[in-house]
């Protein structure tokens, strides 16, 4: 069995790679090898964020929060502060301390670290 953590699928085959999205796949059982690192205020420091790190070879994972907003009727503007992050990021958790210095480098103040 293999595991895509990007697209949460399992495998029978034992794949290396994911037929779906061609992530690395893990071992069944380490899916929960991954860390949520911190969050990132805007898209464009997400993706960016994303990009910088697949070059280093770190495989990363960005959750958008922002699903709540444009429901007609409804405002969320209580739960988001000015500048409260929208995006969630994370990674295997072998590669966290690594990654937490590339996304400093890479996108400075734009990113938050999740406090432990
Ligand atoms: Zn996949």
């Amino acid at each position: 069995m293999a595991y895509c953590p990007a697209c949460k699928t399992e495998w029978e085959a034992p794949l290396r790679e994911c037929p779906v999205c061609s992530g690395e796949l893990t071992a069944e059982g380490e899916a929960s090898g991954w860390t949520l690192l911190g969050t990132i205020r805007d898209k464009v420091s997400a993706d960016f964020a994303q990009e910088v790190l697949s070059s280093y070879e770190i495989p990363a994972v960005v959750i958008s929060k922002s699903g709540f907003f444009g429901q007609a009727g409804l405002t969320f503007n209580t739960f988001y502060k000015p500048g409260s992050s929208l995006f969630e990021i994370s990674v295997p958790t072998e590669h966290v301390q690594e990654a937490c210095e590339i996304l400093t480098m890479a996108v400075g103040d734009n990113w938050q670290r999740k406090e432990d």
